[in-house]
């Protein structure tokens, strides 16, 4: 039996994230100031991004080196494991080869750290004292907490309420490292204020909450705004995921027929997938399917516009599949993946025809999850479940087929904090709702015309 494991050493560890603007073989449209719909331009973003960090959004360089602070922090947790699904593949009787790559190692328990240890630096390096964030089920205000006290800087983190509620220890986790945790909408804020008056009940929307994080910022000449996904610089920063996993596939000599994860905003498919694509745009065969949840289904069911990323309309137009930004997707419990966009980039090459996409309910995507926590042992994030779900899908494809494919994953997470759901799900209390035509008429009302 081959080995279970495929580790890295410490030097191993990448030097250079990968910026796929190098290589597509089309740039993405570019973001839109949202009064003047001319493209932004640096001064746009400065009242809330450090000049790092917006030129690494606009940058075509093909190689970013890693600071050498952000490396010191990486070697905390990565490189981070490759596993070989032995179990899994058993109980499947699949012939396929099931690979994934294991970020729930990191302080905590996701990929997000990676792009938070690099948002956290670049802002201290600019004299900033205090970052404005959102998250969804708390694992970015998480990752954020952590990279703001290990750069001494000071963190306000506004928190979806539907997780606020059903994930109480998310927030004594981030206000272990000191960080203040607002559930969103709250009344601190204008947005939030607006939200409130009109749905008193809401349960929020990464939308909203973004927006109130915005607005923070923007008001605060010391603080910055800091996104846990779907911008360019954080595909970039996570580039070190799938960098790490070519060389470890490398040690096996192998190479993926499908490198899959699950889409929230797009940055853990973005990392595990782009170093893939940069060899599938110089003709190498190789699938990347991204996986979202019915409930949600921005790839598979959006549609590719000018929209904003936030409800309140305070980001720039950016074009990419989208729900309308006042889309609030259903209370599921992979809250990270209940965003109404996709990032640019994953949207342009969706667009394009060079990735896939897929779309799963969320009782499949338990059922998934309990069958890999029974064989590998780990208790995988309801997000990272998704991405297992289609690995599965894609295994008894390949038994169906009679094929050996190899089959690569991002799990993206651990599911320590997420046990509410595996209660719903264990008591048959989990809700299948999906996103319907209703949904998609309501939605579309308010995407904004972009001539
Ligand atoms: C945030 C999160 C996601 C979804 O976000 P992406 O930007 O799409 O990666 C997926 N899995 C885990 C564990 C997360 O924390």
């Amino acid at each position: 039996m081959s080995e279970a494991k495929i580790i890295l050493e410490e030097k191993e560890i990448p030097r250079a994230w990968y910026n796929i603007q190098a290589d597509m073989p089309e740039p993405p449209s570019p973001p839109l100031n949202s009064v003047t719909q001319q493209p932004t331009v640096p001064d746009d973003l400065a009242a809330i991004f450090p000049p790092d960090l917006i030129a690494q959004e606009a940058s075509r360089e093909r190689w970013i080196e890693i600071p050498g602070e952000v490396l010191e922090i990486y070697r905390l947790w990565r490189p981070t494991p490759l596993h070989r699904a032995h179990r899994l593949e058993q109980a499947l009787q699949t012939p396929a080869q099931i690979y994934y790559k294991y970020e729930g190692v990191s302080p905590a328990g996701s990929h997000k750290p990676n792009t938070a240890v690099a948002q956290a630096y670049y802002n201290k390096k600019a004299g900033i004292k205090r970052l404005t964030t959102e998250t969804g089920a708390g694992q970015w205000g998480s990752a954020l907490s952590i990279a703001c006290r290990f750069f001494g800087l000071e963190c306000t983190v506004y928190m979806v309420r539907v997780s606020y509620n059903q994930k109480p220890y998310r927030r004594s986790f981030m206000e272990v490292y000191g960080a203040q945790v607002i559930p969103s909408p709250s009344a601190e804020t204008a947005a939030g204020r607006k939200v409130l008056a009109d749905h008193p009940d809401s349960p929020g929307s990464l939308g909203i909450a973004i927006s109130e994080a915005v607005e923070d910022a923007v008001q605060h000449g010391d603080a910055n705004y800091s996104l846990g996904s779907v911008l360019n610089h954080v595909l970039l920063h996570q580039s070190v995921i799938g960098l790490e996993a070519k060389a470890q596939m490398a040690k096996a000599d192998l190479y993926p027929d499908v490198v899959i994860a699950c889409h929230g905003g797009g940055s853990n498919f973005a990392g595990l997938a782009f170093p893939f694509l940069q060899d599938k745009f110089q003709g190498k065969e190789v699938r990347a399917v991204a996986v979202e949840p019915t409930a949600c289904p921005t790839l598979t069911r959006g549609q590719y516009l000018y929209d904003f990323g936030d409800t309140a309309g305070l980001t720039p137009l950016i074009r990419m599949y989208t729900l309308g930004h006042d889309f609030i997707p259903p209370g599921i419990h992979a809250g990270g993946l209940r965003y109404h966009g996709a990032a640019s980039l994953v949207s342009k090459l969706y667009h394009d025809g060079y990735i896939e996409a897929q779309a799963y309910g969320q009782t499949e995507v338990f059922q998934s999850a309990l069958l890999f926590a029974q064989t590998e042992g780990i208790l995988p994030a309801p997000e990272a479940a998704h991405a297992i779900h289609a690995a599965v899908v894609e295994a008894a494809a390949a038994r169906e087929a009679g094929e050996k494919r190899v089959i690569l994953f991002n799990l993206s997470g651990h599911g320590h904090f997420d046990l509410t759901a595996y209660d719903d799900y264990l008591e048959n209390k989990l809700n299948n709702i999906t996103f319907s035509p209703e949904m998609q008429a309501e939605s579309k009302k308010t995407i904004p015309k972009v001539e």
